[in-house]
């Protein structure tokens, strides 16, 4: 089993460095209740599509957070402060393991409506940018939690609530396939298979979502009608 390394930036002073530590993927697949093997292959995939991405834990959407500082916990030397390094005993047996970060860059150009609302900046965890070949893009913050009883039941993907400013995430739609408090739906009853990993998830179902998503905030009431 490789060992996977994580990395967040911190400021030390006025210098920003990058902390470095190797993912305890044993206490990740302990708290998770998964078998070691399968969380050491989600780390593993994470680490080579989603680099950036940090795993830790969340209570629902809501990332538990360091009692002292309110920076991210990750899994080093067990449950661990990011930024203050204390070791973690507040995290609730609720809280799941759960993959936060962003997803790659949407290119808002083509979406007027959306653009317009964002006039005056980005949500909070949000951030827009300018890169050449792409426009003004959006960095959309996802949190990915293994549910009690994974990999029976498909990874959660989640909006946080900051997202509400561009797209209608609190309420339950058939028509732009939500369930509420940020959940994305997913999956037709049938649709998930048990070896799909939180990577997959978000390459083939998360961002898909996002993107029909922003195109519905925009206007496109049938931005998630299936073409057939
Ligand atoms: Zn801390």
């Amino acid at each position: 089993m490789n060992a996977v390394e994580q990395q967040f930036p911190c400021r030390v002073g006025d210098r920003v460095t990058h902390r470095r530590w190797t993912v305890d993927v044993r206490a990740a697949a302990r708290r998770a209740g998964m078998p070691e093997a399968r969380m050491a292959d989600e780390v593993a995939q994470m680490a080579q599509y989603f680099p950036r991405w940090l795993l830790t834990v969340a209570v629902g959407r809501e990332l538990h957070r360091c009692r002292t500082c309110q920076a991210v916990l990750v899994f080093d030397d067990g449950l661990r402060c990011v930024e203050c390094q204390h070791a973690d005993k507040t995290a609730p047996p609720a809280a799941r393991v759960a993959w936060f970060g962003v997803m790659p860059p949407v290119g808002i150009d083509g979406l007027p409506q959306v653009k317009a609302s964002l006039s005056r900046g980005a949500p909070a965890h949000h951030v827009m940018g300018t890169r050449e070949g792409l426009g003004v893009f959006l960095l959309v913050p996802l949190v990915a939690a293994y549910p009690p009883g994974f990999p029976a039941t498909p990874v959660d993907v989640s909006y946080l609530r900051e997202f509400s400013q561009l797209a209608p995430t609190e309420q339950v739609s058939h028509t732009f396939h939500m369930l509420g408090q940020g959940r994305m739906c997913l999956f037709a009853p049938g649709e998930w298979y048990p070896a799909m990993t939180a990577r997959e998830v978000l390459q083939q179902r998360g961002y898909p979502h996002l993107i029909k998503f922003l195109n519905y905030a925009n206007g496109k009431r049938d931005a998630f009608a299936k073409v057939s």
